[in-house]
Order: C-alpha cells, then sequence, then structure tokens
C-alpha cells in the first residue's frame, strides 16, 4: 500500500533528496529528468576518455543536509573536507601565502586569517577585522539588510576599494556568483556568517575527488532505484494542470503522455518552472519569473607536467579567479589539469576560446611560473550561461516557498525561499522541505492540511 503518487519534475541535487525522502515517507515516486541523467548543474560530461564537470564545486563543512545526501549516495568517502580552513592565495610573480583559521573559538579563529592577508596593509586588516565583527551582529533574515547592497553597506564602513576587491569580493565571488556591488546585504551575512564567522569549523572546504557525475549522477540513479522510485530520463515535463482531485503532467516532446499524481514536486530552474506552470496561472510566478540568472566559466588547462603543488588556490591582481589542480580526480595520469573556476562571468561567456586562450594561459604563467616551461596539451571552456541566480538587493520577496496556492503542488531547487544563495545545500535542503510538505498534504484531511 503506497501513500499515494508523487511525480517530482527534475533530477538534479533537489530533486533527487526530495524523490528519496518521498520514498521514505511511503510515496510511490516517478522522477521525470529531461536530460539523459541525473545530477542537474552539478554534473559531468564526456571528453575523450575522461569525464569533466561541467563546473568546478566545493562546499562547505556546514552543508549538513548536502553532506547527508551523499551519505546516503554511499559517495561522503569520494569527497574530502579540508581538516581546517585553509585557502591558498596567489598573485603574479609567483607570490603566495595562506588564509587559515586558527584553533581559538568563533570569531578570533579568524584572526591569523585577516590578519595573514599580505594583500592588505596593517590598517586595512584591522579595519577589515572590525567589519569581520560588524557582519556577526547582523541577522540575515531581516528584510531590510535584503534591500541594502554589500558594497553599499561596506562604503558605508569606509572599507577601502582593495580590502572589498582582495577580501570581501574574493569571497563572495565565488560564493554569490556576483561582484560585491550585485548582491544584497543579507545574502552576504548569510555567507559570511554561517560559513566563517559563527563556528570554528563551519567554512571548512569541501572538494570532490571524483567527477560529480560520479557523485550525483550513478549513484543517485541506485539510491532511487533502491529505494522504489522510478526513474526516467530524457523525460521532459511539458505543464502541470489541475485535474479533478489530481495533477496532471504532461511529458514528451509533443506532449504524448500524461501521469496523474496526488502530488508533483516542481524541482527546475525557476525559468522552466514558471513555463511548465503556465496553465495553472499562479499568481506568485510573476515574482519569481523576475528573478535574474548570473554565469560562470571554467578555463580547463590540461599542462603535460605540474605547474603548481597547490590542491586549490584564490587569485588576486589577475583575471584568474580561483583555479583548482583536477588531474587526480579525472583520472588524468601525465601532466596537470587545472581549473579555473570564472563566476560572475558575463564578460566571458561570449568570449571566443581562442582569446580566452589568450588571456589565461599567460595569466598562469604569471601565477605559477612552472608554466612557462610546461607545454599545453589540451585548452577547452565550459560555459553555463545561467548558472546561479543573481542575489541582488530585494532578491528574498522573489524567492516563493515551497507551499503553492494549489493543493498537492510544491516547488523545490536552489533558488526557491530556502535562506541559502544558489548552493547544494540550498538546493538539498529544499527538496526536503518540498517532500515534508507533500507528506504533511498527504498525511491529514489533504485540502484542510493545504491551507
Ligand atoms: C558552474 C557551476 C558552479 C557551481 N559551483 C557551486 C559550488 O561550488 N558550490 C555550490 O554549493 N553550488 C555551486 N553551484 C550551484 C549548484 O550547482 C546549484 O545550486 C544546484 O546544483 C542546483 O540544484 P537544483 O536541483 O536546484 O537545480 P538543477 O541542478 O538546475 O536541476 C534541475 C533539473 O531539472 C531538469 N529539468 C529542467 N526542465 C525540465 C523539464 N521540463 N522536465 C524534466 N526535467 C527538467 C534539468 O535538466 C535539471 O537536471 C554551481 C553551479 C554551476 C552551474
Amino acid at each position: 500500500m503506497t501513500r499515494g503518487r508523487v511525480v517530482v519534475i527534475g533530477g538534479g541535487v533537489a530533486g533527487t533528496a526530495a524523490a528519496l525522502h518521498c520514498c521514505d515517507a511511503g510515496f510511490e515516486v516517478t522522477v521525470l529528468e529531461a536530460r539523459p541523467r541525473l545530477g542537474g548543474v552539478a554534473g559531468s560530461f564526456r571528453r575523450g576518455e575522461r569525464m569533466i564537470d561541467t563546473g568546478q564545486h566545493v562546499f562547505l563543512r556546514c552543508y549538513s543536509s548536502y553532506a547527508a545526501l551523499l551519505r546516503r549516495l554511499g559517495v561522503f568517502d569520494s569527497v574530502r573536507i579540508q581538516p581546517r580552513f585553509r585557502v591558498p592565495v596567489v598573485a603574479p610573480g609567483g607570490r603566495g601565502w595562506l588564509l587559515r583559521r586558527g584553533r581559538l573559538p568563533a570569531p578570533a579563529h579568524l584572526l591569523p586569517a585577516l590578519l595573514g592577508h599580505r594583500a592588505l596593509t596593517w590598517r586595512q586588516r584591522s579595519a577589515a577585522l572590525r567589519t569581520a565583527l560588524a557582519l556577526r551582529r547582523l541577522d540575515p533574515h531581516d528584510p531590510a539588510l535584503d534591500e541594502i547592497g554589500f558594497a553599499e553597506w561596506l562604503r558605508a564602513r569606509r572599507e577601502p576599494e582593495r580590502t572589498v576587491q582582495v577580501l570581501w569580493g574574493m569571497l563572495i565571488v565565488a560564493a554569490l556568483n556576483a561582484e560585491p556591488r550585485q548582491v544584497s546585504l543579507a545574502m552576504a551575512v548569510k555567507v559570511f556568517r554561517t560559513g566563517v564567522l559563527d563556528t570554528v569549523t563551519g567554512g571548512d572546504i569541501g572538494i570532490p575527488q571524483r567527477p560529480l557525475g560520479e557523485l550525483h549522477d550513478f549513484p543517485a540513479r541506485r539510491a532511487l532505484a533502491a529505494a522504489g522510485a522510478t526513474v526516467r530520463l530524457r523525460a521532459k515535463a511539458l505543464s502541470v494542470q489541475q485535474a479533478d482531485q489530481s495533477l496532471r503532467v504532461t511529458v514528451g516532446t509533443r506532449g504524448e503522455e500524461e501521469l496523474d499524481a496526488d502530488a508533483v514536486v516542481v524541482a527546475v530552474p525557476h525559468a522552466a518552472a514558471a513555463k511548465l506552470l503556465d496553465p495553472l496561472a499562479l499568481p506568485e510566478a510573476d515574482r519569481w519569473s523576475r528573478l535574474s540568472s548570473a554565469p560562470i566559466v571554467n578555463v580547463h588547462v590540461h599542462y603535460d607536467r605540474p605547474v603548481t603543488d597547490l590542491e586549490f588556490a584564490a587569485a588576486i591582481d589577475s583575471p584568474v579567479q580561483w583555479v583548482f589542480d583536477r588531474t587526480a580526480a579525472a583520472g588524468i595520469d601525465q601532466g596537470q589539469y587545472l581549473v579555473v573556476s570564472l563566476s560572475a562571468a558575463h564578460e566571458y561567456l561570449t568570449a571566443r576560446t581562442k582569446d580566452l586562450r589568450e588571456r589565461f594561459l599567460p595569466a598562469l604563467r604569471d601565477l605559477f611560473p612552472r608554466a612557462h616551461r610546461a607545454e599545453v596539451l589540451d585548452f577547452f571552456v565550459t560555459r553555463e550561461p545561467a548558472a546561479t541566480f543573481l542575489p541582488k538587493p530585494g532578491v528574498r520577496a522573489l524567492r516563493p516557498e515551497t507551499r503553492t496556492g494549489v493543493p498537492g503542488l510544491v516547488l523545490a531547487g536552489a533558488w526557491t525561499d530556502t535562506g541559502w544563495p544558489d548552493t547544494l545545500e540550498g538546493a538539498v535542503s529544499s527538496g526536503h522541505r518540498a517532500a515534508e510538505i507533500v507528506d504533511l498534504a498527504t498525511s491529514t484531511d489533504y485540502r484542510v492540511a493545504w491551507r
């Protein structure tokens, strides 16, 4: 006996988490995924013999829901979380130093990181310390903070442009995929407080040691099958409509199939959700269709020999933002394979690969002088035009709740109102929240519970 039929549309990490949770709660679950694989934007593709990630991903120790998903998928041993927050910073001329946390209680654990930032003068470092303490006193849930820009707030505190660039910007561009001037103060507070200010260990960085497909695709298919779900790949949902007491999902390029369900979890990106749910004319869809997106571009370089000993690094005074050694993760045994991750990458999105080569190979040589002697075996670029939503001031009011006005219809995805930026953690927690609402709505009197 099942508790009812649930269709989950979208097999990214949000949809995977929602589907597993619904199976555990006793529902009969079907996952519809338009692509030939699960994992959504956190996935891999084949290039020759290799599995290549569409974009470098990292996570933090404070991502508890994401870590729980990896454990459920049986792949937690395929990621490595550093024992202590430690970010190597590299600068042109082969200069470099470490931003690391200490052993003192929060926030004093950050003293070595802030006071050791050699790109800043001592005066700038102590001002940055005061700014960190001020950020820690702000409440990320305060709606007023969502109306203010982070850069505007930093300016009001008289943080010099240099500190904004090489400290706050270096972290926020990677975490929020936007420049400090483009992000809401509330989102910045969420990132800094949850990530590095509130707890000693929360900001320790986790890095996948395998291609993302080996984390989020095959293991997810296996776990869903074991939990009793039906996973349908290359199955694009066209629309969701109300039908008597249930919801009807139309599937296939020409809508050749219809599936009836007691509940539908829509776990697709916001633009796709607006299209899918158009027949239902949800009033809240007007708001979320105003969410905008930002691109991430990754530049991939395979050298014939190692050019750096660092596993990853943040770069300053360089077009390179963050660079990762992915040699072992990609199973490459000759030379070194580096991935340069470029967030808020509007200027690179439409640039020709040839132009990016001319820009990034010299920049990498400036950072890693050993690259002068290395030959480039392969160079390619991956582009995600709508990688994340843009967390600009006012974004909170645009992000929808999980529950919609239509009984049985729930939303999931990193873009919903999770309190997190567009992250793996936000996505997975949105999936669980969606399943909880499905569970609640079908466990008591269905329609009463919905209201
Ligand atoms: C390049 C890049 C780098 C990133 N780096 C990080 C990082 O370092 N750390 C971090 O925490 N986050 C990072 N993110 C963000 C993170 O990947 C996302 O927040 C998260 O993966 C979103 O998951 P999701 O399930 O909500 O959505 P998605 O992954 O977008 O999944 C939605 C799924 O729905 C499917 N779909 C769409 N329409 C339909 C339809 N009509 N029918 C059926 N299926 C449909 C899509 O094919 C897709 O598989 C990065 C994102 C990108 C793109």
